[in-house]
């Protein structure tokens, strides 16, 4: 519920912001929660600090301009946008897909403000990318461009100022690049300054798992706190990314059958349950199209055009990209008897279809809960880089396993204490919203 004063200031925040309907879409979400908190502590508002938490502290964009194999010029928009350092540095993720626009990379660097401050480890929110598309170049030409990219970027970033890290099409081979042209132009070698590094130079065991792993920690809480467990349940994801792959591997080590994996394709029903091998050999290794994966799994067939939703299953995970899952999804999961959504992709549900949800008591992981075991991984890879040790793999999704289980009780604690029982996303906005806005009152008028 939005109040007058709070709606006006609403308003005018997305009047300055024309265009960015991703953007909007957050911060009416994270906003439209607050009311509780905003009825509370009204120095929030007087200290203008919804304004200035929707604000982005700097933007930066660039032209980047590389050469292709054929010697032809290409021409890309770079950009990152430095959210909120109320908390610590800048850190977020690189986006690399040809949707990208301001408006997608500031909503991402605005939900990543609560998430990071919701792992606990002093993170602030940023997040950047280009409308550059990896698919179909070669490795030479992935260089190129990352080369190029970084050679802007590098003055804008450090392990003390901004931090960034992977995202949708930003993967290891990406983050290689990115580092190297970095270190040379730095003269330095800032481990700290990029997450999600190679484990041999310095990235941390576990980061690559990360997200996945920790949206299926918070799933198996979220079930717990109905009496649920992961055995033999079924389950549907979306993408057969980084996240998506993750959560497959840890839903089947914890015994949950899951029987959909998609891309921007399509979506491939196996009903005996995806096999992680072959999904990882033809979507890591291969770098292949997912309609693959059915061609060589008898007994799995691939859905065109379709996204996961209309196969039934008792847990479905939306892990591809914004608003993949709509009210019509959403009525389809409920009449499919869906005990619950987690979200492993940043904003994967329209605000109809998180309504419609909540209202039929579909157990819901908003993104920035149930997705921030990746951000709070690099947070641990930054530590490692810091003090130059080395985890062990177990250390450190050991570490994971336990800051999931503290989002999740703050996020439950947080709704139970704004009156809101069972509603983790109030309950994930209102505490992320508030160690954010308590630093900021700390820093003064900045
Ligand atoms: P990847 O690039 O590894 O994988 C993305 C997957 O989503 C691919 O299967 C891709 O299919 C699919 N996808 C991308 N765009 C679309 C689209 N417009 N429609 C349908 N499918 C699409 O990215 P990640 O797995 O890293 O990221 C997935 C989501 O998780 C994003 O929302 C990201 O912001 C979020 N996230 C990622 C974190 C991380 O640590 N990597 C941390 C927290 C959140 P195709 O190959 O056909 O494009």
């Amino acid at each position: 519920m939005v109040d007058g004063r709070v709606g006006v200031v609403l308003e005018s925040i997305i009047a300055r912001s024309p265009g960015e309907p991703e953007f909007h879409q957050a911060v009416i979400e994270v906003v439209g929660t607050l009311g509780p908190v905003l009825a509370q502590h009204p120095e929030y508002l007087e200290q203008r600090i919804i304004e200035r938490i929707c604000e982005p502290e700097r933007q930066v964009l660039f032209r980047v301009v590389w050469q292709d194999d054929r010697g032809g010029v290409q021409v890309n928009r770079g950009m990152r946008v430095q959210f909120n350092s109320a908390l610590g540095p800048y850190k977020g993720g690189l986006r690399f897909h040809p949707s990208v626009n301001l408006g997608i990379i500031k909503f991402l660097g605005f939900e990543q403000t609560f998430k990071n401050a919701l792992t606990g480890l002093g993170l602030g929110g940023g997040k950047g990318g280009s409308d550059f598309d990896p698919k179909g170049r070669s490795d030479a030409e992935v260089m190129r461009f990352c080369q190029a990219f970084m050679t802007e970027l590098f003055r804008h970033i450090g392990p003390h100022t901004d931090v960034p890290a992977g995202d949708i099409g930003v993967g290891g081979r990406e983050i290689g690049f990115l580092f190297g042209q970095y270190k040379r132009l730095a003269n330095a070698y800032d481990s700290g300054v990029l997450t999600g590094k190679g484990v041999g130079w310095g990235g941390s065991l576990g980061r690559t798992e990360a997200t996945g792993f920790g949206a299926v920690f918070f799933l198996s809480h979220l079930l717990a706190s109905r009496k649920r467990t992961l055995d033999g349940i079924t389950a549907t994801v979306s993408g057969s990314g980084n996240v998506a792959t993750y959560a497959v591997a840890k839903l089947e080590e914890l015994g949950a059958r899951v029987v959909a994996v998609s891309d921007s394709s399509g979506t491939v029903h196996d009903p005996k349950g995806i096999d992680l091998a072959l999904l990882r050999q033809v979507k890591e290794v291969e770098r292949a199209r997912i309609s693959e994966y059915a061609e060589r799994r008898t007994g799995s067939t691939f859905l065109r055009g379709a996204r996961p939703w209309s196969i039934p299953c008792d847990v479905a995970l939306p892990c591809a990209t914004q608003n993949e899952l709509d009210e019509q999804d959403a009525k389809t999961l409920i009449a499919n008897g869906c005990l619950a959504v987690v979200e492993g992709a940043n904003m994967p549900s329209t605000a109809g279809a998180i309504a419609l949800l909540q209202q039929a008591r579909v157990a819901f992981g908003p993104a920035k809960a149930a997705n921030a075991g990746g951000v709070a991984t690099s947070g641990l890879e930054m530590q490692q880089n810091a003090s130059r040790e080395r985890w062990t793999f177990e250390q450190t999704v050991g570490r994971l396993a336990g800051i999931m289980q503290d989002i999740h009780q703050t996020c439950e604690a947080t709704a139970d204490e704004y009156g809101a029982p069972g509603d983790l996303l109030l309950g994930a906005n209102i505490a992320g919203f508030r160690q954010v806005a308590d630093a900021m009152l700390a820093h003064g008028v900045v």
